[in-house]
C-alpha cells in the first residue's frame, strides 16, 4: 500500500510530480482553498505519514501538531529555515533536504547576478530599447571584475561553487564562517571585516534566526559606496530597510538579489533603483536541478517508509 504523504507547495518539474502520484497517496494543500484547508487537514490527518514541502514553505509547528501520524518531513531546498525544528525533534521526527543536486546552478546564478550588477546588464538592456544607444544619451564605464575582492559570507558547499567560479575571472577570494578550517582563501574576523576587506558581498549562509541581519547597516556600510551586495542565500539575512536606505543614499553602490524578506513582495524603493538587479528566488530553478531536487526529496521518504538509512538527512538543528 503507498503511503500517504501531504504535498506543501507546488511547481516540481513533469518527471516529479509523476514520482510523486506513483509512489504515494499525495494530498496537494496548495490544490485547496484556503478557507477549505483546516478542513481538509482534519480530514487526512491521522493517515499522512509524511510531508514532502518546498524550502520556503517548510512546516510551522502548528501544522506539524495537526499531524500526528507524521513520521518524516522531505525538503525540497537546502535550506531548512522555514522548518521548525523545535516541534519535529521531540516526536523524533526526522528531516531531510537536497544538497549538492543544485550547487552549481545555484552559484551559476550568483555569478549571473554579480557580472549582471557589474556590468550594469539590465540598465543596459533598457537603454538600448529605450533608444538611449541611437539617442546618443551619456554612458559612464562600468568597473572591471580583474583584481577585485571577492567576499564570500559562508563558504559551504555554495560559497565555494562561487569562489571557484569568481577565481576564474581574476578575482580574489575572500570568506567569512563561524568555523576556522583550513580553506584555501583567507578568512577574515568578522562579517563587517569582511566587508570592509571586499568589493563585492555574496552572501551564501543558510537563513533563520541564528543568522538574521548578519548582514546590518554597519555591514553595509563597510562594503561601501563602491562595493556591490549580492544576496543568493535568504532575505532574512540582509536588513532589507537598511539596505533600500543605504543604496538610496549612495553609501553602497549595487545590489543584486535573488531573495527578499517578504517573497514574492519586493521593496518598490529597490525596483525603482537602476543599480540594482532583481530575480525571483530561483538560484535552484533550473530543468535539470529541480528535478533531481525532487527525486532526492522523493528517495529519502522512500528509505523512510522501507526502513533504510535516509540519503540526506539534515544532522541536527541548524544555527
Ligand atoms: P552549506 O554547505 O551548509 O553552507 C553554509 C555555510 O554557511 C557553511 O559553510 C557555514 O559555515 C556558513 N554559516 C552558517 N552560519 C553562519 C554564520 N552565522 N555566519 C557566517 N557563516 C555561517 O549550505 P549550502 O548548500 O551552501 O546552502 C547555503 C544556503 O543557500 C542555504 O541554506 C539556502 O538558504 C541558500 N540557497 C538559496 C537558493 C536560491 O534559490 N537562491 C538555492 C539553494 C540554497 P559555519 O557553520 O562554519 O559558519
Amino acid at each position: 500500500m503507498r503511503p500517504e504523504i501531504l504535498v506543501l507547495g507546488s511547481g516540481w518539474m513533469p518527471e516529479v510530480s509523476e514520482e510523486l502520484e506513483r509512489r504515494f497517496v499525495c494530498h496537494h494543500l496548495a490544490q485547496v482553498a484556503p478557507d477549505e484547508r483546516p478542513a481538509f487537514i482534519a480530514g487526512i490527518a491521522g493517515r499522512v505519514r509524511g510531508v514532502f514541502t518546498s524550502g520556503t514553505v517548510g512546516i510551522d509547528a502548528a501544522l506539524a501538531a495537526r499531524l500526528p501520524a507524521l513520521e518524516v518531513v522531505a525538503v525540497h531546498g537546502v535550506g531548512v529555515d522555514a522548518v521548525d525544528f523545535k516541534a519535529l525533534a521531540p516526536r523524533g521526527i526526522p528531516v531531510t533536504n537536497t544538497p549538492d543536486v543544485l550547487t552549481d546552478d545555484v552559484a551559476d546564478l550568483a555569478v549571473a547576478l554579480l557580472l549582471a550588477a557589474a556590468r550594469r546588464l539590465p540598465m543596459l538592456d533598457r537603454y538600448v530599447r529605450a533608444g538611449g544607444w541611437e539617442a546618443k544619451q551619456p554612458l559612464a564605464p562600468s568597473r572591471a571584475l580583474r583584481g577585485k575582492v571577492a567576499g564570500i559570507l559562508g563558504l559551504g558547499r555554495i560559497g565555494q561553487a562561487v569562489a571557484a567560479r569568481l577565481e576564474g575571472f581574476g578575482m580574489q577570494i575572500r570568506y567569512y564562517q563561524r568555523s576556522t578550517a583550513q580553506l584555501a582563501y583567507p578568512r577574515s574576523a568578522s562579517p563587517l571585516a569582511l566587508a570592509r576587506e571586499s568589493d563585492y558581498l555574496i552572501v551564501c549562509a543558510p537563513g533563520g534566526s541564528g543568522t538574521r541581519h548578519l548582514v546590518d547597516a554597519a555591514v553595509i556600510d563597510a562594503l561601501g559606496p563602491e562595493g556591490t551586495l549580492v544576496n543568493i542565500a535568504r532575505g532574512s539575512l540582509v536588513d532589507e530597510a537598511a539596505l533600500v536606505a543605504a543604496l538610496e543614499q549612495g553609501r553602497l553602490g549595487a545590489a543584486a538579489l535573488d531573495v527578499f524578506v517578504d517573497e514574492p513582495r519586493v521593496p518598490p524603493a529597490l525596483k525603482a533603483m537602476d543599480n540594482v538587479v532583481l530575480a525571483p528566488h530561483v538560484g535552484s530553478f533550473t530543468l535539470e536541478a529541480r528535478t533531481a531536487m525532487g527525486m532526492l526529496a522523493i528517495a529519502n521518504l522512500l528509505a523512510h517508509f522501507a526502513g533504510e538509512p535516509l540519503p540526506t538527512q539534515v544532522a541536527d538543528k541548524p544555527a
